[in-house]
């Protein structure tokens, strides 16, 4: 399993889940709702080790808006 693309559709309620196990991937702003940091492509390319963490986030969220898709 490899993850070439994440991102959150509507609904995030900012419980800083995601950044807390991904800070790589995910980042909420103060004030704001989670997304991923520009460029992630990139760094899922070069860290295949992230993408149990990234699952992890997936299964984790209360709120189900976060998505991956593999290559
Ligand atoms: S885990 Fe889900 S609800 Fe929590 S900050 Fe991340 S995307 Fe938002």
């Amino acid at each position: 399993m490899t993850f070439r693309k994440v991102w959150i559709s509507e609904g995030c309620i900012a419980c800083n889940l995601c950044q807390d196990l991904v800070p790589e991937i995910f980042e909420v702003p103060p004030g704001s709702t989670s997304r991923t940091k520009k460029g992630h492509e990139k760094l899922l390319e070069r860290n295949p080790l992230l993408d149990e963490r990234i699952q992890e986030a997936v299964d984790s969220c209360p709120v189900e808006v976060i998505h991956a898709e593999q290559k």
